[in-house]
């Protein structure tokens, strides 16, 4: 467990109507989940997660919306669907986390300035190429977010593995690319 994982505040309020909220627009019955920990076991996220996304889900059924809404986690998932393909329960999990996000932008919690600012810089570059140039987008990202010299030591192993472009892929239906984002973006 890294430092930090699993603090649970006892005190916060429990809003009962958070779990009736998160399922309307998600469209999913999280109230049904009865904690198989299938999710968590196929997250390959898990380690780097404040509350793995099995406690998520009971924080939602418990009502802990702050603690949900103001968690890493939601941020950090990748949206790979390993938790969804694998509910017993059919809840599509990933489409939970990714309404957390909305729900969290609504409300005005942000966990960690640099997720928000990484996530908003992912999607300008998917708008702007259809899909994203990781080049560009660290060098954005980097030099917003004050950390230029981290990961550094990563740089030569991707370029080795041409993981790393310095030149834009651009992809047909880029305009199409933009007006998703775009809507999605209005959405919040
Ligand atoms: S969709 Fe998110 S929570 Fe689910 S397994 Fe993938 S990274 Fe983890
Ligand atoms: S896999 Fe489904 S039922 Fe099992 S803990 Fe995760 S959300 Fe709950």
């Amino acid at each position: 467990m890294k430092n930090g994982q699993n603090v649970l505040r006892i005190q916060e309020h429990h809003d009962c109507a958070f779990v009736r909220r998160v399922e309307q627009q998600s469209h999913q019955k999280v109230s049904q989940c009865y904690q198989c920990g299938n999710c968590t076991a196929s997250c390959a996220f898990t380690d780097d997660y404040d509350f793995p996304v099995n406690q998520i889900m009971r924080l939602i059924q418990l009502g802990r919306k702050e603690t949900v809404l103001g968690s890493r986690a939601i941020w950090l998932c990748g949206q790979c669907q390993a938790c969804t393909v694998r509910c017993p329960c059919t809840i599509d999990v990933a489409r939970v986390m990714a309404t957390l996000r909305v729900l969290a932008l609504e409300n005005g919690y942000v966990a960690d300035k640099n997720l928000r600012r990484f996530a908003d810089e992912f999607l300008r570059s998917v708008s702007l190429f259809g899909r994203v140039f990781e080049s560009g987008l660290l060098a954005v990202y980097k030099l917003r977010s004050g950390t230029v010299l981290s990961d550094m030591e990563l740089a030569p192993e991707l370029l080795k593995k041409g993981k790393l472009s310095f030149v834009p892929h651009r992809i047909g239906g880029r305009r199409e690319v933009a007006a998703l984002v775009k809507r999605f973006s209005s959405a919040l």
